[in-house]
């Protein structure tokens, strides 16, 4: 237990920010607490700005994690306009852009990520819309409310859930995907191919194997031009390219960091008195058995867990399964364990929107699956992954093969 008169600071408030906290605190961790954000607002939940929050059916207020009473309850200082520009490690401190110093015990980094910046010309003009904050939602909520065209720069989670919204708008869609098939670092051809067809059934306009030379400011919008010599007109642009972790300000104290703030499986970084978790942490993942950075609520919230526990000097290894969904349309598609690469894959189930499964292996073993509204497969491939059951693909290609029941024995 940590027995500083410092409290313990954690930079980020966030899913993992807030996890940390409630964790020390249900962990018995009884000493001073500060939590420091720099988005002004309490800490919400971020995966439904790219889904239902952009059809305006979904209040703000409604995304927030707890009211602002929980954070009394809970004994945590919760400041949300506290930007940390420094981190001095021989003093146990930190400093905000206004200069206030902060003393640490010990020190959780959960900083996250930010969108990563078209890097096209035009990609800085103010009808291109990114989705990481409640404020990138708002505003980009407002401009699809009176938008008739939109692009989509980007084929994976975060464009396709947009366009899935556009289109239950009634906008015009245009999705640009510079590599040749759909969310091509997380799902196999098999389904980025469903994923295309269904976007195209739905009146999308999937390009793939494109990517953007410029952005032009037009008349009412913009225009996209791309690498083929086409152009696209548009109200405005949606970009989803992907994120940059957070890790300047560990880095500057130096802490190791690649791709990410670098921890081991006790959510430590290079520093015994700093831990770092979500989607900042580059992590060596034990169920995975290799160095990863995830970008999901599961692993923000398990690792966090962890974390908490490391701070308090106890020991505790970071050892889940990771998962992971994406809403497109009226489909669920969620993803067990981690399926690429794999050299074997079988379908359970007809590829269609009634649902299916792909189960994945590598040498023989499974190691994750994709299922599309189906739920109870979801459930138990990760029950399957966790136990380390062993999973034939015959019987996962089996719809007769009970895997609920493999999962229970
Ligand atoms: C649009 C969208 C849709 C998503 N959909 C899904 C989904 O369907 N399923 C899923 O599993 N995951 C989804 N995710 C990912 C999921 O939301 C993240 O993995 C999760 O929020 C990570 O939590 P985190 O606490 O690590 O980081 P964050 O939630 O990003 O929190 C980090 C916080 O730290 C703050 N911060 C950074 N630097 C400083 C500093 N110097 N001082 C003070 N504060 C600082 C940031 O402003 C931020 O508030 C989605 C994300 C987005 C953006």
């Amino acid at each position: 237990m940590v027995t500083s008169a410092y409290p313990i600071v954690v930079i980020g408030a966030g899913q993992a920010g807030l996890q940390v906290c409630d964790s020390l605190r249900k962990g018995g961790y009884d000493g001073r607490l500060i939590l420091l954000g720099d988005e002004g607002v309490l800490p919400y939940q971020r995966p439904p700005l790219s889904k239902k929050f952009l059809t305006g059916a979904l209040q703000a207020e409604r995304l927030a994690f707890r009211p602002a009473s929980y954070y009394d309850k809970i004994a945590v200082e919760l400041r949300l306009d506290a930007r940390v520009t420094r981190i001095d490690r021989a003093a146990h401190a930190v400093i905000l852009a206004d200069g206030e110093v902060i003393h640490y015990s010990r020190l959780a980094l959960t900083t996250g990520t930010r969108v990563r910046p078209l890097p096209c010309p035009g990609g800085e003009l103010e009808d291109v819309y990114y989705v990481r904050t409640l404020a990138d939602g708002e505003r980009l909520a407002a401009r699809l409310a009176r938008a008739t065209r939109v692009v989509i720069i980007g084929g994976g989670f975060i464009g396709l859930e947009v366009a899935a919204v556009a289109r239950e708008l009634g906008l015009q869609v245009v999705v640009i995907e510079a590599l040749e098939r759909l969310m091509a670092r997380a799902v196999s051809p098999l389904v980025s191919e469903f994923y295309a067809g269904l976007h195209r059934q739905h009146g999308v306009e999937v390009k793939l194997g494109r990517s953007v030379h410029a952005i032009r400011s037009a008349a009412g919008g913009v225009n996209v031009e791309l690498d083929d010599g086409s152009s696209h007109a548009a109200d405005c642009v949606v970009a989803g390219i992907g994120v940059i972790p957070n890790s300047e300000l560990a880095a500057a104290c130096g802490l190791a960091c690649n791709n990410g703030i670098v921890v081991d499986v006790g959510a430590r970084t290079s520093d015994r008195e700093i831990v770092a978790a979500g989607d900042c942490s580059f992590h060596y993942n034990g169920f995975l058995a290799r160095e990863i950075r995830l970008e999901s609520v599961q692993n923000a919230v398990d690792q966090a867990k962890v974390a908490a526990a490391s701070l308090c000097g106890d020991s505790a290894s970071y050892y889940q399964v990771p998962w992971f969904w994406s809403d497109q349309y009226d489909l669920k598609l969620q993803m067990a364990g981690v399926g690429m690469p794999h050299d074997a894959s079988v379908l359970r189930g007809e590829v269609g929107p009634a649902g299916f499964s792909v189960f994945y292996f590598r040498a023989g073993a499974l190691v994750g699956a994709d299922s599309i509204n189906r739920p109870a497969e979801h459930m138990a491939c990760r029950k399957l992954l966790m136990q380390g059951t062993m999973l034939t693909p015959a019987a996962a290609a089996d719809q007769d093969f009970d895997l609920l029941a493999l999962a229970r024995s």
